[in-house]
């Protein structure tokens, strides 16, 4: 592929592991499923903001800048990958934060990325939520330029044409750990949020000639509008790699129906998810991206999406930082708080 052409800093635990979940697939009677452990991918608790960063990390160091500023939600798992590449690199990070999600409370504000973006060295400027974030971000740039300084803008997600490379680069780690373990994928589930994951994934496969169904599950509310970000991102992509965009844009395919009443905001489906999965398989799964990916990918499963010997890989997109700031929607189940059996 072109990817060699692009600078890009190697920080990134990689290939992230390919797993069976087992236990999960005999007890919805198949598919075959597997999970990619992009959690896994090293940087201050991980999570696929990493591989898109090795990519506009080197853009930015390229630059010369001396400063990354980003944007996200209080508890962006983004922008805590952004501030922690910043922080590797001996780089300023500035982030302007919004408060997107309804009826936080305490813990939202004060733990998980948030906490760690301030100790990862953060400069935090909140934003009103009804501020356009690239308009705040491309002023803020100018005062710091004003100043002296050299900003760079890593935009919201990482989702530009430079970090779905990140993406990209992912397709092809995928298939040689499928070609090495003699595994043919059918389709790859993960949750869709920016658009950049599932753009580079889609530009990835077609680039390889693979057939793979690249699934996202809309984590936004809206997934008209998600899928417009995932053909935006992917148009671009593919025009910077060269390749024919429109076979590309016109498979994006974008689930609707598990984001819930919107983006941060947990569901039932979620949050059974979460427990299935810690119990089951001892995976810990998020309360914003993966909870809601992963009833995605079990309701697709009980609808007949896939064949009983399909396999099928669920990207784990990271984001576990948050699952402490959505505390009370996994304390009140009377199973976490049973009683110790007796021991006789
Ligand atoms: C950002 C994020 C996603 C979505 O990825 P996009 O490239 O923004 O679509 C999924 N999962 C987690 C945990 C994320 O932080």
């Amino acid at each position: 592929m072109q990817l060699a052409r692009f600078p890009r800093l190697r920080f990134a635990h990689l290939p992230t592991p390919l797993e069976p979940l087992d236990r999960l697939s005999a007890a919805l009677g198949g598919p075959h499923i597997l999970v990619k452990r992009d959690d896994a991918t090293g940087l201050a608790f991980g999570g696929n903001k990493t591989r898109k960063l090795e990519y506009l990390c080197a853009a930015a160091l390229a630059e010369r800048a001396d400063t990354l500023i980003t944007t996200g939600g209080v508890q962006s798992n983004h922008v805590r990958q952004t501030v922690a590449a910043a922080a590797r690199f001996g780089l300023a990070c500035e982030v302007l934060l919004s408060r997107v999600v309804p009826d936080t409370g305490a813990d939202y504000e004060a733990t998980g990325n948030i906490l760690l973006d301030r100790l990862l060295g953060a400069t935090v400027h909140m934003l009103p939520a009804e501020v356009d974030r690239p308009v705040a971000m491309a002023e803020r740039a100018e005062v710091l330029r004003q100043m002296g300084r050299r900003p760079y803008v890593v935009p919201y997600g990482g989702s530009n044409a430079i970090g779905a490379l990140g993406y990209v680069d992912c397709a092809a780690e995928l298939e040689r750990q499928c070609d090495e373990a003699g595994i043919l994928v059918d389709a790859i589930v993960h949750a869709t949020g920016s658009g950049g994951t599932q753009a580079g994934l889609s530009v990835g496969f077609r680039a390889l000639n693979s057939d793979i169904r690249v699934i996202g599950i809309d984590v936004n509310g809206d997934a008209d509008h998600t899928a417009e970000f995932v053909r935006t991102c992917a148009a671009a992509t593919a025009e910077m790699l060269g390749f024919d965009p429109e076979p590309i844009v016109s498979r994006v395919r974008v689930e609707p129906r598990f984001a819930g009443p919107g983006y941060g905001i947990a569901t039932d489906g979620m949050v059974e998810a979460v427990r299935q999965l810690a119990a089951s398989e001892g995976l810990i799964l998020d309360p914003v991206y993966t909870g809601k990916a992963m009833a995605g990918l079990i309701d697709l499963v009980k609808r007949g999406t896939f064949s009983r010997t399909d396999t099928v890989v669920f990207l784990h997109t990271g984001g576990t930082p948050a699952l402490f700031a959505y505390r009370d929607c996994f304390g009140t189940d009377p199973s976490t708080r049973a009683e110790h059996p007796k021991i006789s």
